[in-house]
């Protein structure tokens, strides 16, 4: 049966197989024209919630495209931040409306590439702290991509129908940039999509290749505030307090058993402190101990789970060490600091893989595993997934280098690193045909 409907489909389109050389050409032309914005953004980086220069030059290049802008979209919980996020839409009679989203801000990292056009950037973050800032995670290559891609549907309007809507989203590395652009009416004030497709450059694969996974792809991420309280007092005299350092440590203990006795074995989840600060001095007790977590989970009943059971722990050391009613432990999410897993739509994925397959090739599309990492994209699909989504990986790494890397069993650099290095060249090249193929593909 699945061997006769192939057979019919390889009837029907006699060139499915074959890659649109027409759009290979093209994108080749425009990888090369945005070669230098690719550099100057690289080389002049922006952390998140800062993205005022970038967001212009990419307001202003899509307008250029024949786009309908809107800029300074995006509105945060706190309100003095301003949302850079950028919204080009284009109009191309009835069918299916289809999000694409890049993001554009870079991150705290000091760059040690060689590369000629690396960032010397120093910026101050939202703490008044100075920083050096570097495009680590490659979203300068996704914001090009996008540009790329712009251009090339503007251009082939006669092989597409429906609404074509760009985002360029502001502050994913801070995990509230796409949350910001729903806030500000995203699906109110611009149409809302029937599917939302994304792309994020990938340090583990070759340029030229793309990788796709079907389901959960990334973990959403909680950030978890614990404040252990306790009774301070002198090093020397422990009987008069009560010693929230202990209690702390008991903690930090006591939560690795959620995960390996009261979770699900078959649910993913991970629970790490990534901060613990408690006391000022060898013979002071403190008064309390300050804890940062993030739990990373697919399933919001996992998440609930873990929340409730790092409740519970830290309530009972409290007791156990008689602790007051009133200085029990606060265990809070923070609100601002979270992100929804990206759960790739299973039909939808069925549909971009096949474009991807027909754009370059079977050879160049490979299946990944899930990862516990976490992107803000998955916003975008609304709560309960109810608008299909797709984030596939993009390749970046020079063969070369991977070979090399191979040769001398020393890792490639990962993605916020400061050595990370995409090849720009073929990966923009890449990344335009195929955004491109995936959107007319739906849109057809
Ligand atoms: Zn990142
Ligand atoms: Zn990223």
């Amino acid at each position: 049966m699945r061997k006769l409907t192939w057979l019919a489909a390889l009837l029907v389109i006699p060139n499915a197989w074959s890659a649109d050389r027409a759009l290979d050409a093209r994108a080749a032309q425009e990888a090369a024209k945005l070669l230098p914005f690719y550099e100057k953004m690289h080389s002049a980086p922006e952390l998140s919630h800062h993205e005022k220069e970038t967001s212009a030059r990419v307001a202003e290049e899509l307008r250029a495209a024949g786009y309908d802008v809107t800029d300074h979209v995006g509105k945060y919980a706190d309100p003095h931040l301003t949302g850079y996020g950028v919204v080009a839409v284009l109009r191309n009679g009835s069918g299916p409306t289809v999000l694409v989203r890049a993001d554009m801000d870079a991150l705290p990292v000091e760059e040690q590439t060689n590369a000629s056009y690396a960032s010397h950037v120093r910026a101050v973050d939202d703490s008044g702290t100075e920083v050096p800032v570097m495009h680590a995670c490659g979203h300068d290559i996704h914001t090009t991509v996008l540009i790329g891609t712009a251009r090339l549907l503007a251009s082939s309007k006669s092989k597409w129908k429906g609404t074509l809507m760009l985002v360029v989203q502001p502050a994913e590395e801070k995990g509230d940039g796409a949350r910001a652009m729903l806030a500000d009416g995203l699906y109110t004030r611009f149409p809302k999509p029937d599917f939302a497709i994304a792309l994020h450059d990938f340090s583990d694969l070759e340029t030229g290749t793309v990788g796709f996974i079907s389901g959960y792809m990334l973990a959403g991420a909680t950030s978890v505030d614990v404040t252990i309280r306790g009774r301070g007092g002198h090093g020397a005299y422990p009987q008069f307090a009560k010693d929230p350092i202990v209690m702390a440590s008991e903690f930090v203990m006591a939560i690795q058993t959620i995960v390996s006795r009261e979770n699900v074995p078959t649910d993913p989840a991970v629970v790490t402190v990534g901060s613990i600060h408690g006391g000022t001095k060898y013979n002071i007790i403190p008064d309390e101990v300050k804890l940062q977590l993030t739990i990373r989970t697919y399933k919001p009943e996992v998440r609930q789970r873990i929340l409730d059971a790092l409740s519970r722990i830290a309530n009972g050391i409290a007791q156990a060490g008689g602790i007051p009613p009133d200085r029990m432990p606060v265990v809070k999410v923070n609100e601002t600091e979270k992100t929804t897993p990206i759960y790739n739509d299973p039909k939808l994925t069925g549909r971009v893989a096949a474009s991807l397959q027909k754009a370059l090739g079977h050879d160049k599309v490979l299946p990944l595993e899930p990862m516990m990492g976490s992107e803000d994209f998955g916003a975008y699909g609304l709560d309960g997934m109810q608008i299909p989504s797709v984030l596939f990986r993009l390749g970046a790494i020079d063969s070369q280098r991977i070979a090399d890397s191979k040769a001398t069993h020393t890792p490639l650099p990962a993605l916020h690193s400061s050595l990370f290095l995409p090849a720009p060249e073929p990966t923009l090249r890449t990344g335009m045909i195929a955004m491109t193929s995936v959107v007319m593909d739906l849109m057809r």
